[in-house]
């Protein structure tokens, strides 16, 4: 096999990325004790400011106002799970069908400081990540392969995280995911039926009912939703009606990094130390014009881990209760 590959699973259409450079990438988690204190440069660390010859080529940056001249910079995977010189052509093998891995792979370095979590950032901090994250969609967008721009954070080992230093990650690839197809459907048949976006409604009727609320500006509303799949879920939905996430608006922000930054804090005050993921969902390229379709973040806690009937059924055993959570959320900060 290549050294990145793309399977398709036949009995269920969904395709599985084959990375065989990964396992090399270097790990620095198991310092868990260290998750919080005053950040000092570290020197293995590739990500802390005088270690950029490790780190290898900058994509992006944008400057810093302390001490350092940089404030948030991208950078290329080291170990990309797909490969960008690779071609997306399908390709059968016997029944199955299988592509050679094209894609992209970036890191987000969201801060010089090596011990900051999102619930540290000031507010000016988080614009500045939300300035990268819609920088690099919009130049990985211009390639025409790239029908799929994901943005997401892993933090701690729980989560997948395999460094402290802050950062996010964006893949880009050609392959729309079976599980995105599976809910661009159940949006297009709602407005089939309905009319009208699934999350406008659903946004409309959560701010009225209010129990799940968690935080509301002016431009985004968090909330836990109805079927939370695991304890202190959150959505974070925009609510002007865009389907992708390359659609942001300037002066819309300062208010999605508000929002972030007020949803992390409220899970931190509820969770010591919390392991968690957030995604922004946003719809494939073909996608961006249709008016179906709804962008917006979720974080999930990784609390605990998913045993055999979760993996059997794929039905997720929550144990706390979605109101008294969004309630817990909303009083604690
Ligand atoms: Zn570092
Ligand atoms: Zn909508």
């Amino acid at each position: 096999m290549a050294q990145h590959e793309i399977r398709q699973n036949k009995i269920s259409r969904e395709w599985v990325i084959y990375s065989t450079g990964r396992g090399k990438r270097p790990h620095d988690f198991i310092k868990q004790e260290e998750f919080h204190l005053a950040s000092e440069p570290d020197k293995k660390c590739p990500f802390c400011p005088g270690n950029e010859e490790i780190l290898g080529p900058i994509l992006y940056q944008l400057p810093g106002e302390n001490q350092y001249t940089w404030a948030a910079r991208c950078v290329p995977n080291k170990y990309p799970i797909l490969d960008s010189s690779s071609s997306s052509k399908r390709i059968h093998e016997g029944i199955y069908l299988k592509t050679q891995g094209y894609g992209e792979h970036e890191l987000i370095i969201e801060s010089p400081f090596h011990n900051k979590d999102l619930a540290d950032f000031s507010q000016q901090e988080m614009e500045i990540i939300i300035e990268c994250y819609h920088s690099r969609t919009l130049t990985l967008f211009e390639h025409p392969q790239n029908q799929m721009v994901q943005i997401f954070r892993n933090r701690g080992p729980k989560a997948g995280a395999s460094l402290i230093h802050p950062h996010s990650q964006i893949i880009a690839s050609s392959i729309a995911p079976h599980y995105m197809r599976y809910r661009e459907e159940i949006a297009q048949s709602y407005y089939d039926d309905h009319g009208c976006c699934i999350f406008c409604e659903l946004l409309e009727y959560e701010i009225k009912a209010e129990q799940r609320m968690v935080y509301q500006n002016k431009h985004f509303t968090t909330l836990v939703p109805y079927a939370a799949e695991v304890p202190y879920e959150m959505w974070i939905i925009p609510h002007h009606h865009d389907a992708s996430f390359a659609a942001l608006a300037s002066d819309h922000k300062p208010y999605l990094a508000e929002s972030i930054s007020q949803s992390i804090k409220r899970l931190y005050a509820c969770y010591e130390k919390p392991n968690y993921n957030m995604v922004i969902h946003s719809c494939m390229r073909y996608k961006q014009d249709e008016p179906q379709l709804h962008w917006y973040i979720q974080i999930m806690p990784r609390l605990s881990t998913p045993a055999g009937f979760e993996i059997g059924s794929r039905i997720p055993i929550n144990s706390h209760i979605p109101e008294e959570d969004a309630l817990e959320l909303r009083q604690k900060f």
